[in-house]
């Protein structure tokens, strides 16, 4: 099937009011302009929205074959071979979604590319908690530290982390440039200290940081929503006792699938408190 001629050509400069994976999928408060509509063409049961470029990110949502889509921006994702192309851009959509581009009938027009590396966060299931009763200290991809992709969460030295969901440990591990994890660490260092990773379901992945030592947990445990994980410490690149808490939408965890962790938990009717 080739692309249909002109459907819509508005032209338009790109979702400047969008901030990095601060907008939920299903409750973004900004419309990024549409640089493209088109009209999903799927021979199954539907065609799956992402959080990423990627049919391994999580999936958003379902579009039946059929549904009108209005596209803000394009980028370069996992190459697809589909019902009206093949191709590896994929279009992100006006509610942060993902779709490939091989199974859009649109105009033939340039879609812009992406500038910003929003992250949809997805609906999730099973219940959830906060990792520990702290304040939060410093947020995620402040004007101050862009590429800070946690929360730091204020709490003493020793207090237990806790396990945000059910899921299963993937990763423990002692993350530090030299030295040891089980000493106090500093800002001269990098690393994240002694650290776990959980994955949980829907492809929701945590990370606890610089705990005083050596998680209690291993790798390919079950664990439950409040299982102690490890306990708070300074070890890695820190100055003083806190959390370092990240969400990740996809696994593996990377700097391009982490998404706020102040709005993750706002959508699951959690906030983190007040220092
Ligand atoms: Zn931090």
């Amino acid at each position: 099937m080739k692309r249909a001629t002109t459907l819509f050509a508005a032209a338009g400069t790109l979702g400047g009011a969008l901030t990095l994976g601060t907008a939920p999928a299903h409750a973004d408060p900004t419309t990024p302009d549409i640089a493209a509509t088109g009209t999903i063409v799927t021979a199954t049961t539907g065609l799956n929205a992402r959080s990423g470029p990627s049919s391994a990110s999580a999936r958003i949502g379902t579009l039946t074959n059929g549904t009108p889509i209005a596209i803000s921006c394009r980028t370069a994702g996992e190459f697809i071979s589909g019902t009206v192309t093949n191709t590896g851009y994929w279009d992100r959509l006006t509610d942060n979604s993902f779709i490939s581009d091989a199974f859009v009938q649109r105009d033939a027009i340039d879609i812009p590319k992406c500038t910003t590396t929003t992250v949809a966060i997805p609906e999730v299931s099973g219940t959830w908690m906060l990792p520990v009763k702290a304040g939060l200290v410093s947020g995620f991809r402040t004007v101050e530290r862009p590429v800070h992709d946690g929360v730091d969460l204020g709490a003493t030295r020793n207090t237990a982390i806790r396990a945000v969901s059910a899921g299963t440990v993937i990763r423990v591990v002692c993350n530090v440039s030299r030295g040891s994890c089980d000493v106090d660490g500093s800002r001269s260092l990098r690393g994240c200290g002694w650290y776990v990773e959980v994955q949980h379901a829907d492809s929701i992945v945590t990370r606890y940081c610089h705990m005083i030592r050596r998680p209690s947990v291993t790798v390919g445990q079950v664990v439950r929503r409040g299982t102690i994980l490890g306990h708070v410490g300074t070890s890695g690149a820190s100055s003083g006792p806190h959390l370092h808490f990240e969400v990740h939408v996809g696994a593996p965890a990377t700097r391009a699938n982490a998404v706020s962790p102040i709005d993750f938990m706002a959508v699951l009717g959690l906030t983190f408190g007040s220092a």
